[in-house]
C-alpha cells in the first residue's frame, strides 16, 4: 500500500514537479473549452416541486393575465361619456342595471347609455362599460339609481386583459432560477408542468488516511473530514446535486475503484486532497486511466490553491481540489462553480461586492492570483477590510470572514490604505454593532454572548494584543482586549495605552505550569521546585510560548537562562501548549488554568495575568459599547466568568 507516510523517504525525492503552472484565466479557459458547449439534460417537474430548479426552456405566456378587463375597485361600471359634464354643482344620475358583478361571475347585462352596473373588485367589466367609478364617489338616488358628481376618464380603475402578462410574451427565460416570485408568475398563467434542467449529479470523494467522518471518535493523528461536507454543501448551493461517497484512504487500488464507480453514476467528480505531486498523492495519476482527454491543468497560479487539478474524462469534469479546506473552497468557488453552474443551466453567479480600505499592508506572492479573506468593520470613512486568514489550513477564517479580496498575480503586495474591492460571501453585509480587535480569550465569549442575545452583532477579530492596540489607536475598533506585561514597571496593560484610549478592567487569568496528572516531577510541587525537577531530568521536554507573549516572560524568569529540550517549540496560544502536553509531545509548559482544566491536565498556579480592554474613548457612548460595559459588570457575567476559571477584576 502506498501511503502519505512515505512522503519523507526516498520516493518523496522522486516526486514530479509542477512543470507547467497555468494562469487562473488560462486554466479556466482550457477547462471550459473541453466541456462546452454541451446539451443540458432536462426533465418535467410539477410547479409545486420546482422551487430551486433552473428553467430549461423559455416560458411563453399561454394566456392573458388578467384574462379579461377587470375592475380594480368596488364601485359601478359606467360609460365615461355619460359623466363628461358631471360636477359638484351638476350631478349626473344613472339608472342601475339589475345585476351585481361579483368576482368569478360573468356579466349578463349590457351597460347602455345612462346606466351603471354594480361591480366588485376583480369583477369582469360588462359590455358597453369603459370605466369604473369608486363606490365612495357615488350617492344612492332612490332604490335603482345613483348620482355621480365627478367626471370619469375612459379606462379609469380598469385593468385591461393582458395588461399584467400578455399572451405570447416571454414570461421567463431559460436559466432562470425558480423562486417564489417565478412560481407566482407561472401559477398566474395556469402553468403546472415545467421543463427544468436536471441537476448535475456530482460525486464527492475525500482522500487521505488521516480522515475521520464527523460524528466518529477522533483517533490520534487523525483529523475530521472537513472538505467532504463543505464541498457537498457548496455543490448544492450552486445548482448541483451532491452525492458524498466518503473518505477513501491513500490506497491506489481502492481509490481507483471508488473513482470509476463514481463516474458510472455521476455527471461530475470532485475529489479533495492528494493533489500535490508527492509520492502519496495518487488521484492525479489515476485520472490518466479514466478517460480522454484526462488532465487539462495541474498546477494553477492561485494562492491558496496552486495544486488544483482540472481534468475531463470522456466528457465528465473530474476535479481534485487541494487538501486544505480553505484552499479547497477558494478554488472551488473560483474555478469550479462557473463550470458547475453552466452544467446546471444557471447564469454565472453574481456576487455582491463592496469597497473597503485595507488598514495594513498585505504581502503577496508575485506570479499567483492571491485571495485574502477579510472581515469588514465600519470605520469613520467607510468600510475597513481586515485580513482574517489564519493560513490555508484554517477553516474558521472562512466562517468568520465577510468576503475576500483578490491581489493580482503581478502585484507583490497590497499597500496599507489601499481601497480594495471585496467580494462578499453573503448577498448582504451587516456591519457589526461592536468591533473588538485584539487578543482572544474564551472568557470574552461569555460577555459578548449577552450582546448577541440582545440582538447586537459583535465582530471579534483575533490579532493579538499589539495588533489590537494598533487598531484601537487608528480608531478601527471599539475595544482592544490586551494582556501586555511591562517589564520595567512590572504592571499590566496601563503603560501601553496611548492618547484617546482608556483602560476597562477585564478579568484575571491564572497562569501556571501544566502537566499530565500523576507526573511525579510536577504533582504536588510548587512551580519553582517543579521546574527544578524538570531541568534535572534530561528526558523531560518542555513547550514554550512565542516571544512577546506575557506568559513567555514568566517562563524565561522561571528558567533563569536554562534552555531545556523543547525551548524552541514556541506556539502562539494557550491551547496549543495544553495540546502538546496532553498528546505527550511535551511534558510541561505554561498556560492558563481554564485551558489546563478543560484539557484534563494538572496545573500549578503561578501568577495572574491581567486581561483588560483598551477602550477608544471617542466610542464610549455608542449603544453597543455601553451594552458591552453593562454586560461586563453584570453579576450574571461575572458568575459565568468565575465558573469558567477566570477572576473578574
Ligand atoms: P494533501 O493534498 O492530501 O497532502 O492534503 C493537504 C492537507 O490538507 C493535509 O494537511 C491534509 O490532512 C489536509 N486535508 C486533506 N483532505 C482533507 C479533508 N477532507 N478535510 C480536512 N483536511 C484535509
Ligand atoms: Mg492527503
Amino acid at each position: 500500500m502506498t501511503t502519505s507516510s512515505q512522503l519523507p523517504d526516498r520516493s518523496a525525492l522522486e516526486q514530479d514537479q509542477f512543470l507547467t503552472i497555468l494562469s487562473r484565466e488560462e486554466a479556466l479557459a482550457r477547462f471550459e473549452a473541453a466541456l462546452f458547449p454541451r446539451a443540458l439534460a432536462s426533465e418535467t417537474r410539477k410547479l409545486a416541486d420546482a422551487l430551486g430548479a433552473a428553467l430549461a426552456d423559455d416560458v411563453t405566456a399561454p394566456i392573458d393575465v388578467p384574462p379579461f378587463d377587470r375592475s380594480n375597485v368596488d364601485g359601478f361600471a359606467v360609460r365615461s361619456a355619460d359623466l363628461a359634464a358631471a360636477s359638484e354643482g351638476a350631478p349626473v344620475r344613472l339608472a342601475l342595471n339589475g345585476e351585481t358583478i361579483h368576482c368569478g361571475v360573468a356579466p349578463a347585462l349590457h351597460v347602455a347609455a345612462g346606466t351603471a352596473t354594480a361591480i366588485a373588485t376583480g369583477g369582469p367589466l360588462p359590455r358597453g362599460a369603459d370605466a369604473v367609478v369608486m363606490v365612495e364617489h357615488t350617492q344612492p338616488a332612490g332604490l335603482d339609481a345613483i348620482e355621480i358628481r365627478r367626471a370619469a376618464s375612459p379606462g379609469q380603475f380598469v385593468s385591461y386583459a393582458g395588461s399584467d402578462i400578455a399572451r405570447g410574451e416571454a414570461l421567463l427565460r431559460a436559466g432562470t432560477l425558480i423562486g417564489s416570485r417565478e412560481i407566482g408568475m407561472l401559477a398566474a398563467c395556469g402553468i403546472d408542468d415545467l421543463r427544468i434542467v436536471r441537476k448535475p449529479r456530482v460525486a464527492v470523494i475525500s482522500t487521505g488516511d488521516e480522515l475521520v467522518q464527523p460524528g466518529q471518535p477522533l483517533r490520534p493523528a487523525a483529523i475530521y473530514d472537513t472538505n467532504g461536507a463543505i464541498v457537498a454543501a457548496a455543490i448544492d448551493e450552486n445548482g448541483g446535486e451532491s452525492v458524498f461517497l466518503g473518505a477513501i484512504p491513500d490506497d491506489e487500488a481502492r481509490l481507483e475503484a471508488a473513482m470509476r464507480n463514481a463516474l458510472t453514476e455521476a455527471d461530475m467528480l470532485v475529489l479533495s486532497g492528494g493533489t500535490s505531486k508527492g509520492a502519496g498523492d495518487l488521484s492525479h495519476r489515476i485520472i490518466g486511466r479514466l478517460g480522454m482527454p484526462g488532465i487539462i491543468a495541474h498546477g494553477v497560479a492561485l494562492k491558496p490553491g496552486k495544486p488544483l487539478c482540472l481534468a475531463v474524462c470522456d466528457g465528465k469534469p473530474v476535479v481534485i481540489l487541494p487538501g486544505f479546506p480553505t484552499s479547497a473552497m477558494f478554488t472551488f468557488h473560483d474555478m469550479i462553480v462557473p463550470v458547475l453552474r453552466r452544467m446546471a443551466g444557471l447564469p454565472p453567479r453574481s456576487d455582491a461586492r463592496v469597497h473597503a480600505t485595507v488598514p495594513v499592508r498585505i504581502a503577496s506572492e508575485l506570479g499567483r492570483t492571491e485571495f485574502v479573506m477579510v472581515s469588514l468593520v465600519g470605520g469613520s470613512n467607510g468600510l475597513i477590510a481586515y485580513p482574517s486568514g489564519k493560513g490555508s489550513g484554517a477553516i474558521t477564517s472562512f466562517a468568520q470572514a465577510d468576503g475576500f479580496l483578490r491581489i493580482d498575480a503581478l502585484a507583490d503586495q497590497m499597500p496599507a490604505g489601499t481601497e480594495a474591492e471585496v467580494t462578499l460571501f453573503t448577498p448582504h453585509l451587516r456591519v457589526p454593532d461592536l468591533v473588538i480587535v485584539g487578543s482572544h480569550c474564551t472568557g470574552l465569549d461569555l460577555v459578548t454572548g449577552r450582546l448577541a442575545h440582545a440582538g447586537l452583532t459583535v465582530r471579534s477579530i483575533a490579532v493579538g494584543s499589539l495588533g489590537g492596540l494598533a487598531a484601537a489607536k487608528r480608531g478601527e475598533c471599539d475595544l482592544a482586549p490586551i494582556h501586555l506585561f511591562d517589564d520595567k514597571s512590572e504592571t499590566y496593560n496601563t503603560p501601553f495605552l496611548a492618547d484617546g484610549l482608556e483602560l476597562v478592567a477585564g478579568w484575571r487569568r491564572m497562569q501556571g505550569i501544566v502537566f499530565r496528572k500523576g507526573d511525579a516531577r510536577f504533582e504536588g510541587r510548587e512551580a519553582k521546585q517543579a521546574v527544578a525537577a524538570a531541568l534535572a531530568d534530561p528526558a523531560c521536554i518542555m513547550v514554550n510560548r512565542n516571544q512577546g507573549a506575557g506568559t513567555r516572560i514568566l517562563i524565561d524568569r522561571l528558567l533563569g537562562g536554562a534552555r531545556p529540550d523543547g525551548y524552541w517549540n514556541q506556539p502562539r496560544s494557550h491551547n496549543a501548549v495544553a495540546a502538546a502536553v496532553a498528546q505527550h509531545r511535551a511534558d510541561w509548559g505554561m498556560t492558563i488554568a481554564p485551558v489546563a482544566h478543560a484539557a484534563g491536565l494538572g496545573f500549578i498556579p503561578l501568577a495572574e495575568e491581567h486581561y483588560d480592554f483598551a477602550l477608544v474613548t471617542a466610542r464610549r457612548q455608542r449603544p453597543a459599547v455601553q451594552a458591552f460595559l453593562d454586560a461586563l459588570g453584570s453579576a450574571e457575567v461575572r458568575t459565568a466568568l468565575e465558573k469558567a476559571g477566570f477572576r473578574p477584576a
